[in-house]
């Protein structure tokens, strides 16, 4: 491997995989895949699909979003460091040539940028509140998603299993505080299960989200106080501090506060969600298994379909 990831991996253990995975593009963190990586991928989404509730509506979301929706959500209280937003070049034809020609001209064409109404999806279901919002009150016993997005978040690394640009699966419920806690039971069980299935070593924490700044400490504090966030957590290799790999997150009735999402009684609704890291739990499974992929455990060939 070229390119600016090519020191300081040397030692890391990940590095026999990144050749056969990943493609550098000249930015940390951000990766072409390869032929192999893909047909994991695949069949891992083939393996999460299996695990839908019939219920529930399949949407798949670009990795663009609207701004004023993320705004909205509360987002830049939260996390605005790993925002990543879309800007253009905005005006008349001559003010954009202008813009353009600078950078022919060796100067700085960006100097120009302004904001679009779009951010890069952050997380794969924000989208997915204003949507059942406007279809009105939440039908008894509630709803169920199954979405996913390409996701955006501004943490350049030289890890593999921190991204800045990755795939998230999410299974999405809207429902009763009652709905939303057996959703979530079952759901750090059948995780647990999935990753025996998977072969791949694995705990499950207590978690907290890298909140932004001071104020943000005292957010994550709260948030374990009140075992808001579940990780299902996967070290690469042994002695490896673990990695995220799905996380199971109770967002109480904040969603239902901001887009107004109400039971047909008029209740605000409760969301919760849990999110796979495709990309995470694709390196965890080469990391363990190798990449021959005929010699991976039975489980996993079986649950994987391979
Ligand atoms: P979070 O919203 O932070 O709980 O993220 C949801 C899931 O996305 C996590 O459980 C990870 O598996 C995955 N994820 C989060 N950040 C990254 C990243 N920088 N690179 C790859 N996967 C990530
Ligand atoms: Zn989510």
């Amino acid at each position: 491997m070229t390119g600016p990831r090519a020191e300081a991996v040397a030692n890391d253990p990940l590095e026999g995989l990144a050749g056969a995975l990943f493609r550098d593009m000249g930015v940390d963190g951000v990766y072409a895949r390869t032929a192999l990586y893909e047909s994991v991928i695949d069949q891992l989404g083939g393996f999460i699909s299996s695990q839908r509730d019939p219920q529930a509506e399949v949407l798949r979301f670009p990795p663009v979003m609207s701004r004023k929706q993320l705004e909205k959500s509360g987002y830049l209280d939260s996390f605005p460091n790993l925002l990543g937003c879309v800007c253009a070049l905005h005006g008349s034809e001559s003010q954009i040539r202008t813009a353009a020609e600078r950078h022919s001209n060796g100067g700085d064409w960006t100097t120009s940028l302004a904001a679009s109404d779009l951010v890069l999806s952050p997380a794969a279901c924000y989208p997915v509140y204003p949507l059942v919002a406007a279809r009105g009150a939440v039908p008894v016993g509630g709803l169920w998603f199954d979405i996913a997005a390409d996701c955006f978040r501004r943490e350049p690394s030289r890890s593999l299993d921190r991204l800045q640009s990755f795939r998230m699966r999410e299974f999405v419920r809207i429902g009763s505080p009652g709905e939303i806690r057996e959703f979530r039971e079952g759901w750090m069980t059948r995780a647990q299960q999935l990753a025996d299935e998977l072969a791949l070593p694995y705990t499950l924490e207590v978690a907290s989200d890298p909140f932004f700044g001071r104020v943000g400490q005292m957010m994550a504090v709260s948030q374990v106080q009140q075992s808001l966030k579940f990780e299902l957590l996967i070290p690469y290799y042994t002695g490896a501090s673990p990695t995220a790999c799905m996380s199971f997150n109770y967002h109480r009735d904040h969603f239902g506060h901001v887009w107004g999402l109400h039971d047909e009684r008029d209740e605000l609704s409760h969301t919760s969600c849990v999110a796979f890291g495709m990309d995470r739990l694709a390196v965890a499974l080469f990391a363990h298994h190798g990449l021959d992929l005929a010699r991976w455990p039975a489980t996993a060939r079986r649950a994987l379909a391979l």
